[in-house]
């Protein structure tokens, strides 16, 4: 009897998959966590993440109990900061309404914060085995290149459209397998730009490798560029070696993280910076009225953020003037900084550069 292309595929996963921590278990929980780090990040950044952070929070329960600053201090250099953010908020509501425990009905799940249709699929079929796509990127591409679909996946249409074809094959087959193949032939074989289309378990099926055009697959219109922004850092540090560190706001951009103070600059400014020289030195006051006297620029880099490019100075600084109470910032030992979350491109300021 001839297999179908789901069929053909599930057994190529069962003896062919990457063996991972995730997929040791059938803990909706511990899926639910991996599913969430593993968005936009790669297997092996998050690995060592995945551990500590059960190991910390072994139970929905303990993660709902936990305080928001020790969740993002464990998700520290991971990114995409609001996923840890709305992870423990999604851990209370479990928590309180459904007795600790991972609903089981997607429409449950999909009320919950963080949980979009992606996360809602991956728990959904991962852990209880319920006949729901979870289109990611990978699944986008391999689905786009199997059914020779030229609709362009940055649009929501086409998502709902390879979602269609995902709910179509499940039929015959174990969801959470077939949705975990599906992953992982687009982490293996059916790459971006070289595609194994020789060594490819489901070739035969595949239109776009028939008709000659899987490199043309998918289409995907251009992303915008990001939006370029110059930020003056101020590294300050007292007599005793502490660094004046500060808090951002609870919403926005790196939400509740730490970092140093900093304030956006235009050319000028820049170019003044630049030009420090022995016994210069140039004023400036952040929001909260802390005044700054910076002598030198020590060094620049660019941080990419998804939608922002931020080229960070980072300047060698002495806090002249600060309001006791009225600012957000203050100075804090080595020790304590150590115990705070940092926003990426601050915390490879304060571990890389200074250290
Ligand atoms: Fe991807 Fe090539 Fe396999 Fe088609 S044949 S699914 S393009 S690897």
């Amino acid at each position: 009897m001839n297999e179908s292309f789901e069929q053909v595929l599930c057994r190529w996963y069962e003896s062919n998959h990457r063996k991972l921590p995730w997929r040791e278990t059938s803990d909706p929980y511990k899926i639910w966590i991996s599913e969430t780090m593993l968005q936009q990040t790669r297997v092996e950044t998050v690995i060592p993440y995945y551990f500590r952070f059960l190991e910390q929070f072994p139970t929905v329960q303990d993660l709902a109990k936990a305080d928001e600053q020790q969740v993002l201090k464990i998700w520290e250099g991971l990114g995409y900061y609001s996923r840890a953010r709305n992870l423990h908020v999604a851990a209370k509501e479990i928590t309180e309404k459904y007795c600790g425990k991972l609903p089981y009905d997607p429409k449950e799940l999909l009320k919950l914060k963080g949980f979009g249709p992606y996360t809602t699929g991956a728990v959904a079929s991962i852990a209880y085995n319920l006949p729901v796509p979870a289109v990611d990127g990978n699944v986008m591409r391999v689905m786009s290149r199997i059914e020779k679909c030229f609709s362009d996946i940055t649009r929501a249409k086409t998502k709902k459209e390879i979602e269609g074809f995902v709910r179509a094959h499940m039929k015959n087959c174990a969801p959470c397998i077939f949705n975990q193949a599906l992953m992982e032939l687009g982490a293996t074989v059916c790459l971006p730009k070289n595609p194994k289309c020789l060594d490819c378990p489901v070739q035969k099926f595949c239109q776009a490798y028939q008709d000659g055009c899987a490199l043309d697959l998918p289409i995907k219109s251009k992303a915008k560029a990001r939006k370029k922004e110059t930020h003056l850092v101020f590294y300050a540090r007292d007599h005793e070696k502490r660094t004046w560190v500060q808090k951002r706001p609870n919403t926005g951009l790196l939400a509740n993280l730490y970092e140093l103070p900093h304030i956006l600059v235009g050319s000028q400014e820049k170019e003044a910076c630049r030009r420090l020289k022995e016994d210069m030195f140039l004023d400036f006051q952040t929001e909260d009225g802390v005044v700054f006297r910076v002598s030198e620029v020590m060094l620049t880099f660019t941080h990419l953020f998804t939608h922002i490019e931020w080229e960070l100075m980072v300047a060698d600084a002495k806090v002249l003037h600060a309001l006791a109470g009225k600012s957000i910032g203050e100075f804090c030992t080595p020790a304590e900084i150590e115990k705070l979350p940092f926003a990426a491109p601050f915390l490879k300021i304060i571990n890389t550069v200074f250290v």
